[in-house]
């Protein structure tokens, strides 16, 4: 008999479908589970993996299997209910399951062995060793390193905060400390600890909120089925207190022992909302998002597994985070392009939240005063309820929107000599102004006056921005920067002139024209650094910013209750874009804005500029609102066979040589006719939209289907089979399952 050998199938990170067997090393009665992390040779290369199963065959013989080098974990890092979500999502988004599970699992998991000890860990004095500090100090005259250390220790301690120091702080202070550190830790003189990452409600909230009937229905209707799966649509118009719905369903959540998972779609909108839950329920709160660093993610992912925090508020990618006790998810602003992730593992997490609510068996709720076309459709089919909030819960009416006809007008930088008469009465009459544009930098093009030059990217099929401030060009879709030109490359004239405006410019124009007036701009260049936005946010909170001009960072969430006038300069590119979504984005977007003027006492006015005022887009949203506009266009998506009627799917390849893109996808094409394709009509290879980019040439083929079930069957055929072709190997391919866009 030969003896028994254990078999697991791991989850590598690596390109490749499917999971790889290893043998298991003989374990001291250690029990395994799927979740666990084990060190793996995998070609040359040794990597971390994740045990999917114990099996008992292999198709590997039994020579050929290698074995796992270390089990890294004494317990699952992905209970049971996120593996499965990971492994449906896998399957689902036809990607390779080992970069499913990497992009799920915080980075710090993926880069270090040891799951806890080095967790946020911090030091402090062991007061227990009844030596006072200076004798202790003196103990140590003879190991001076850990006499420092044990010096920066008592420092820390006796200061205000007392915290100790963390790992951080001690890198800033010193090198080599780690050796110390551990010396002192044998003698007893110092204790770790470990900070959790979580925020609490610092007094029991006295802060009492009637809430209105509509809300209250809300509440009770979400409430009474609080303990099965159910979603529920909270369709309320901006400033209707969809939040304050929010936090009434925590509230109950809470008491009930049950945690819940609240996701946003910026970070910027985290702190203001950790604020208000923190102020208003008696609780524990953790954070999650892509600009903390890797070890402060993981504790806070630490302390939601381990139920130390209550409240768990992320963006995109906390959806994989493991909270045993979920009762509820909230899914803020659900209709927000950035809950789809763009590139490597392309999920929607607002799909993956319902999948996992449904999985679990709880509600979840999707709130939005612009709920998606997809998610309408799912209304009308009634797969999801629906819960209206039509009032402002301040009662004031919504503003009124105003079209500003642009043609034959004498424009400044693009705006309207009316619009710049109504900024100025607003300014007059004290109020805040907000001016919307989606296009940072100065101009979007240089061009030679004498002889139509243009700065262009030299890898991309488009025009580079020039940013007036570092006096730079740069393109917005590779990164490419270069010195903006003082001359032209083709002629030599010095006639250079800046075509279109973007934020600095408009900024720039109104600075000058209202000299008296703080002109403060919120984009991406000017909230880069660490804190500019909070400031930012803080001082158009305040109103000593009395204009705002910024691009769609402005248009989610904030609440600027001084606002009275919001324009939106430029509307005639979204009308006419090739992308299938640009029509619901420019209706989300001017209903969105919109709603940021009048939030408090004074009424709102919104003015939107267009050459094109009679335009039915426009007409229909202005005269019966984001309704009855998402009805005219689910309609035009039913017509043209695009979702959320339709299922699509893109195959999208890039290459630096043209033919290498195009041959592996006319390959593809071939492959995919080989087989019987049930209900699937396929379209391509088509060049993208930008044909060219950061010097590839792109390519894609489009797959359309009435029925997802065929679509998915043949999706997992097809993907393998796209793999072993050897015209894949020159080239980058990616498959998008529900794409957000067709770029
Ligand atoms: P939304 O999230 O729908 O944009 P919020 O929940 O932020 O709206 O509410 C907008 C403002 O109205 C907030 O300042 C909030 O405190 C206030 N508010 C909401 N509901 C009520 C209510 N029932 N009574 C009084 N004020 C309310
Ligand atoms: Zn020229
Ligand atoms: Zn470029």
């Amino acid at each position: 008999m030969p003896p028994e050998i254990r078999i697991v199938k791991v989850a590598v990170p690596c390109p490749l479908y499917g999971t790889f067997d290893y043998r298991l090393p003989t374990l001291n009665g250690q029990t395994i589970q799927p979740g666990m992390r084990v060190r793996v040779s995998f070609g040359r290369q040794k990597l971390i993996g994740i045990i999917i199963e114990e099996v008992k065959n292999s198709d590997v013989p039994p020579d050929k299997l290698k074995s796992v080098s270390a089990l890294l974990d004494d317990r699952t890092l992905l209970p049971a209910d996120i593996l499965d979500l990971l492994l449906w999502a896998a399957r689902y988004y036809v990607h390779p399951l080992g970069d499913v599970l990497q992009t799920a699992l915080p980075v710090y998991l993926r880069n270090n062995d040891d799951a806890t000890p080095s967790l946020t860990e911090f030091w402090r004095i062991n007061d227990s060793q009844g030596l006072s500090s200076d004798e202790i100090l003196q103990s140590l005259k003879r190991a001076p390193k850990q006499q420092q250390v044990y010096q920066l220790l008592n420092d820390a301690d006796t200061g205000e905060s007392g915290n100790g120091l963390d790992a951080d702080a001690f890198n800033a202070l010193t090198d080599n400390w780690r050796s110390p550190i551990k010396a002192l830790l044998e003698k007893q003189l110092i204790d770790v600890h470990v900070r959790p990452a979580v925020l609490s409600s610092e007094n029991t909230s006295t802060r009492v909120v009637e809430l209105n009937t509509e809300q209250t229905d809300a509440v009770h209707s979400i409430e009474n089925h609080a303990h099965q799966h159910a979603v529920h649509v909270l369709d309320g118009i901006t400033g209707s207190g969809k939040t304050e719905v929010y936090l009434a369903l925590c509230k109950s959540m809470l008491a009930a022992n049950k945690q819940v998972l609240i996701m946003v779609p910026e970070i910027g909108l985290t702190p203001q909302l950790t604020q208000r839950f923190l102020e208003c329920l008696n609780t524990t709160v953790v954070i999650l998002h892509s600009a903390m660093n890797d070890r402060q993610r993981y504790a806070a992912w630490f302390a939601a597994s381990t139920k130390q925090a209550q409240l768990i508020i992320g963006t995109r990618s906390s959806i994989f985070t493991p909270i045993p006790e979920l009762g509820l998810i909230i899914i803020d602003e659900e209709h927000d392009g950035s809950y789809k992730q763009q590139d490597g593992f392309r999920y929607n997490a607002r799909d993956l939240a319902i999948l996992r609510a449904k999985n679990n068996n709880i509600p979840i709720v999707l709130g939005s005063a612009t709920p998606s076309l997809e998610t309408l459709n799912n209304i009308n089919e009634q797969r999801y309820n629906v819960h209206y909030l039509k009032q402002r819960a301040n009662k004031k009416p919504l503003p009124h929107i105003k079209l500003v006809n642009l043609c034959n007008q004498k424009l400044h930088e693009g705006m309207a000599e009316t619009l710049l008469s109504k900024i100025k009465q607003h300014l007059d009459q004290q109020g805040q102004v907000l001016l919307f544009i989606n296009r940072r930098g100065f101009a979007p093009l240089l061009m030679c006056h004498d002889c139509g030059w243009t700065t262009n990217c030299l890898r991309c099929d488009a025009h580079m921005t020039f940013h007036k401030r570092r006096n730079q060009l740069h393109c917005h879709h590779c990164g490419s920067q270069r010195p903006a030109p003082e001359k032209c490359d083709a002629c030599g004239s010095t006639n250079i002139v800046a075509i279109g405006a973007g934020t600095e410019r408009i900024e720039h124009y109104l600075q000058a024209t209202f000299p008296d007036t703080q002109v403060s701009r919120i984009d991406r260049d000017t909230t880069r650094n660490k804190g500019s936005l909070e400031e930012k946010l803080e001082k158009a909170h305040s109103g000593e910013s009395g204009i705002l001009v910024g691009t769609q960072m402005l248009a989610k969430g904030h609440d600027f209750p001084n606002i009275t006038l919001v324009c939106v300069l430029d509307t005639d590119q979204a009308l006419f874009s090739a992308d299938f979504r640009a029509s619901e984005h420019l209706a989300q977007l001017i209903t969105q804005v919109s709603g940021r003027a009048g939030r408090a006492e004074k009424a709102g006015e919104v003015l939107i500029q267009t050459h094109h005022p009679d335009h039915p887009l426009l007409q229909t949203l202005l005269h019966n609102g984001y309704r009855a506009f998402a009805k005219t266009a689910l309609q035009e998506r039913q017509a043209a066979g695009l979702p959320p009627v339709r299922h699509l799917v893109l195959l999208r390849c890039e290459s630096v040589a043209t033919q290498a893109a195009q041959t592996f996808l006319q390959q593809a094409v071939e492959c995919a006719r080989q087989v019987d394709i049930k209900n699937i009509d396929i379209f391509g290879p088509l060049p993208a939209p930008m044909e060219r980019r950061a010097g590839r040439y792109r390519y894609q083929i489009m797959l359309q289907s009435d029925q997802r079930k065929d679509l998915h069957q043949f999706l997992s055929w097809w993907a393998p089979q796209l793999q072993k072709m050897v015209s894949a190997r020159k080239v980058r391919w990616s498959l998008d399952v529900d794409p957000y866009d067709t770029f």
